[in-house]
């Protein structure tokens, strides 16, 4: 069996140069070992993080080691308990044509019902599997959309986002999707979205806008982020008080170093950001008094200290509100007259 093998840490995007093939060795199976073949593999945007040499949620590849990824194999022989020639796995040990795996490969056997049903083996890959999964909890669990809502999302045209655009439309949500050229599109709209936007052809807030005067509706409920960029800039442009962003992949920076170095907020994604917009008004009522209990005990024992910068009269307010911008208090600025 072959393996692909990352020889180089690519900067910006992959070349084939940084990839090799190698031949795998071939030995007697162990306990706790699968030989199998592999039927399907995945390639999933994710792994261009993994190329490089940081930490994240999943493990960076080893330089002159097999990469590893979804795919999808049959068992030749096993010395695994609960796994039998013939069986159909998922498992992690891709980007190879097969070998040896062991249980750090997570193997599953692929559900016999489910499989009975004439789903295909590969749609544990995708609709079945990560990024049908990955478009499902995102959806209703993180931006916990609901019938009637708005939803927009980035890169609808693939795997996750078009499950996305379904999966709204079961639930009898409005959906804007976007993607890249006409052929694209189609497709899209065949999903079922209610507008289409090709982000090659312009720019998407425009874009955006009219879509959505065009369905009459104010703003967005929802936005998916698959892409990041203009994408999620065009979704904040757009957003409905109460909005909720389910931060998925921003795929625009991915091969972006520059990009990542001048903004962290991909970081979302790894650490696993809740970002959540609030209004101090909406808030207070419910927890005043719990408030000036607590905040008057820390200030009493001088565990909260105040400092304040002030400017007198009343001429001075214009200066003393754009000092704001400038910098010019420490502490509380205040106007003294
Ligand atoms: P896709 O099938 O969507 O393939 C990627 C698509 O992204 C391309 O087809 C392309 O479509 C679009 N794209 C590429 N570069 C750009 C760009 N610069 N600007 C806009 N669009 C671009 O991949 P997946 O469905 O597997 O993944 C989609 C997103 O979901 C990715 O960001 C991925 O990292 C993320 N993801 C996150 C997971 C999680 O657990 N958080 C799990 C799985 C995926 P087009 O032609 O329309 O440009």
């Amino acid at each position: 069996s072959k393996a692909w093998h990352l020889i180089r840490r690519p900067q910006g995007l992959p070349s084939r140069d940084d990839f090799a093939l190698r031949e795998l060795p071939d030995e007697p199976l162990e306990a706790d070992q699968l030989r199998i073949r592999n039927l399907w593999l995945s390639v999933d945007p994710y792994m261009r993080g993994r190329m490089n040499d940081a930490k994240s949620y999943a493990a960076g590849f080893q330089l002159d080691q097999p990469m590893t990824g979804g795919a999808i194999g049959e068992v030749l022989e096993s010395r695994m308990e609960g796994f039998a020639p013939g069986d159909l796995i998922l498992h992690m040990g891709g980007w190879r044509d097969g070998g040896i795996i062991g249980l750090d490969m997570m193997p599953n056997r692929l559900p016999a019902d489910l499989l009975a049903t004439g789903l295909s083996p590969q749609t544990f890959l995708h609709n079945m599997g990560l990024t049908g999964g990955t478009a499902w909890i995102g959806l209703l669990r993180i931006a916990a959309a609901r019938p009637g809502d708005t939803v927009f999302v980035s890169a609808a045209a693939g795997a996750v986002g078009s499950a996305v655009v379904q999966i709204a439309k079961a639930r009898e949500m409005t959906v804007i999707g976007s993607a890249g050229g006409a052929e694209k599109g189609r497709w899209v709209d065949d999903l079922g979205a209610d507008a289409v936007i090709d982000y090659k052809a312009g720019p998407v807030l425009p874009q955006l806008a009219a879509a959505l005067e065009r369905l009459g509706k104010p703003g967005i409920d929802v936005y998916f982020d698959n892409v990041g960029g203009e994408h999620l800039d065009a979704a904040f442009a757009t957003a409905n008080d109460f909005a909720r962003f389910a931060i998925c992949g921003m795929i625009d920076v991915y091969n972006d170093g520059k990009a990542q170095e001048m903004s962290y907020l991909v970081r979302t994604i790894p650490a696993r950001i809740r970002m959540e917009g609030f209004i101090y008004t909406d808030q207070f009522i419910d927890c005043a008094e719990e408030f000036y209990a607590d905040m008057g005990g820390l200030i009493a024992s001088g565990a909260v200290l105040m400092r304040e910068t002030v400017r007198d009269g009343l001429d001075a307010a214009p200066d003393a509100f754009l000092g704001l911008f400038s910098g010019e208090n420490i502490g509380k600025m205040l106007v003294r007259l």
